[in-house]
């Protein structure tokens, strides 16, 4: 099986229409910037280009261990599939944390792995979690170079319990599972997701994403 892994590629302008974490969002005219249940803005996390759009995520980081953004069912935080055509860069609420402090360019990396070594019996998939750990190991090192790894795009969740999977509010379905994303290559340009590892899925027929940790 392949992995895409999302691999960090340096800074990127923060208006920039590339794969990133960080900057500023880009969306449809007449975008609001999303609030949560907490009255305060969601800080953008990332932009995401796929097949038919753009994913772009976004969740509240201004009462940690209060707002519950690991929850898919929170208003603390929004998944968008916005279609690919005319977006521009939305202009940014003034008070609460809405930005991150650095924009991190993202490429793609597509890594081989054995599905034999990455499925337990119980078809618990750990494939991400073994391209991740194996991204540029050294058989002298306790570890690869990790936190260049952003995540990871398309393929199945990781370790996430078939009760996690988020429903589509608009059709009520099981959603499609998008892509993973980590906290980030430093503390400073950090999304802080509590150590845990961030989930972003897609229901591309009613245009709903979620997001959630794990
Ligand atoms: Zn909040
Ligand atoms: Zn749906």
């Amino acid at each position: 099986m392949q992995i895409a892994l999302m691999i960090y590629d340096g800074s990127a302008p923060a208006d920039s229409d590339v794969p990133r974490t960080g900057g500023v969002p880009l969306a449809p005219a007449g975008f609001a910037w999303p609030l949560c249940g907490c009255g305060g803005p969601l800080q953008f996390f990332a932009h995401l280009p796929v097949e038919d759009g753009v994913l772009s995520v976004f969740l509240c980081q201004n009462n940690p261990g209060a707002c519950a953004f690991w929850d898919a069912s929170s208003s603390a935080n929004r998944v968008y599939l916005f279609p690919r055509e005319e977006l521009r860069p939305v202009a940014v609420p003034e008070a609460g944390l809405t930005l991150l402090p650095a924009t991190s360019a993202i490429r793609t990396h597509v890594v081989t792995i054995d599905p034999e070594d990455a499925c337990d019996e119980e078809g618990i998939d750990g494939a991400y979690d073994l391209a991740r750990s194996g991204w540029k190991w050294e058989p002298e090192e306790g570890f690869g170079k990790q936190r260049e790894v952003l995540g990871s795009l398309g393929g199945s969740p990781s370790y996430l319990e078939d009760d996690r999977l988020p429903v589509c509010p608009s059709c009520t379905g099981t959603m499609e599972f998008a892509a993973h994303l980590e906290e980030g290559i430093t503390r400073e340009t950090a999304m802080k997701l509590g150590g845990q590892l961030g989930y972003v899925f897609v229901c591309r027929p009613c245009r709903e994403g979620a997001f959630l940790t794990d």
